[in-house]
């Protein structure tokens, strides 16, 4: 019988071994394992208690064949970018990117040999000239921090599948909750846990979820890189884990709300957020996912000055970067995701200092509207 996603998030992968009577799995706060008739158990080979859970309980929640848990995001991005890619080889990429994708793949996967050509990814018929001799994968976001962006996540797959790519989605800003990427035929799909997987901004980690060959490939890197979840961080990742459900239905609902309350409001000048008819790829979610996410992004009239005095004026959301937490939270993207980028970089993908990123939390509804409300009068 197969389960919700609900249900799997909250029995997957627990141990049926109830360590004396607990209903918890414990913390195994142990680095090493007595030899016994099972190989090596470390943690930097990423196979110990409460990392086994998440690994199963991931893999089932996206519909793959495996997953590994690691330290970060940015670990699951560059360990699975390096399996994949070779000195000499080349990836396809989409222009928008988050900052620290965009800055691994423009310096570091440069400085070993790997070439990267970005694309639109949302004009399949550009994609082809962009091909080379040893391109090897084409890499996407579900929807794109910070400009909510929803590119043609099926003509990637048929592209990949087409021409032997191995395709790589960012799925951080959807979560399995609203967009099972592998089950939607991509090879792997990696995340920021520290985001929506885990919930609650205590922890940075993060996950490689696909095809087994693939992420056994990423396990074998990592081995050498390091960058494994330590078992506390795992425990708590877990227990995030359980509840991705309820809180991504609160976080698309109260996203929802606030999105159409401020698409009426006179002094924003723009909203981007895929759930509203007025998103370019409004259908084009509808269609593909089962929520259009908690991120929201803004522009108001007055610019710079405006966008400064609302983040000083809200009540409820702290100004802090990141985001996928229950606490609402604001940022300007210049400042904080991409400021590793030139400002002509930014101007190039439509990221304007005075954008602001809203990470909806799941408080009540009414209170982030009247928050905003009076923040904006
Ligand atoms: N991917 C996206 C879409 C992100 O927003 C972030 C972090 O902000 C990352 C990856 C990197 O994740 P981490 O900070 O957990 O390394």
């Amino acid at each position: 019988m197969s389960h919700s996603i609900d249900t799997v998030a909250i029995h997957a992968g627990e141990s049926e071994q109830r360590v004396d009577g607990a209903v918890r799995l414990p913390i195994f706060q142990t680095a090493m394992y007595a030899h016994d008739s099972k190989p090596l158990r470390y943690i930097r080979y990423n196979n110990t208690p409460n990392q086994q859970i998440i690994n199963t309980k991931l893999a089932l929640m996206e519909g793959a064949e495996a997953a590994l848990v690691t330290g970060s995001g940015m670990t699951a991005i560059s360990g699975a970018l390096l399996s994949v890619l070779k000195p000499g080889d080349h990836l396809l990429a989409q222009s928008s990117l988050y900052g620290g994708t965009y800055s691994f793949v423009t310096s570091l996967l440069d400085d070993f040999g790997i070439g990267v050509t970005f694309i639109d990814a949302d004009r399949p018929d550009t994609w082809e000239a962009g091909l080379r001799p040893r391109t090897r994968a084409i890499y996407v976001e579900s929807i794109t921090n910070p400009l909510l962006e929803v590119c043609d996540l099926e003509a990637v797959v048929a592209f990949a599948q087409a021409k032997g790519l191995v395709s790589i989605i960012d799925n951080t800003f959807t979560s399995p909750f609203n967009y099972r990427a592998v089950e939607h035929g991509f090879d792997l799909s990696l995340h920021s846990a520290t985001k929506y997987l885990n919930g609650h901004s205590d922890i940075v980690a993060g996950a490689i979820i696909g095809r087994a060959d693939l992420v056994t490939r990423s396990l074998h890197t990592l081995k050498h890189l390091g960058g494994a979840l330590d078992p506390h961080a795992c425990f708590l990742l877990n227990r995030g884990l359980q509840t991705l459900a309820l809180r991504m239905r609160a976080h698309n609902a109260n996203a929802l709300a606030l999105a159409q309350f401020l698409a009426k409001h006179r002094d924003v000048s723009r909203v981007n957020y895929p759930g509203l008819p007025s998103h370019p790829r409004h259908a084009r979610a509808r269609q593909l996912f089962n929520g259009f996410g908690g991120m929201v992004s803004i522009e108001l009239a007055g610019g710079l000055s405006a966008a400064s005095r609302l983040i000083e004026r809200l009540r409820l959301p702290l100004f802090a970067p990141s985001l996928g937490g229950v606490e609402s939270l604001v940022t300007r993207p210049a400042m904080s995701s991409h400021a590793s980028l030139t400002p002509q970089e930014r101007a190039r993908i439509g990221i304007t200092d005075y954008l602001v990123r809203i990470s909806v939390g799941i408080e009540g509804t009414g209170d982030l509207i009247a928050d905003f409300d009076q923040a904006l009068s």
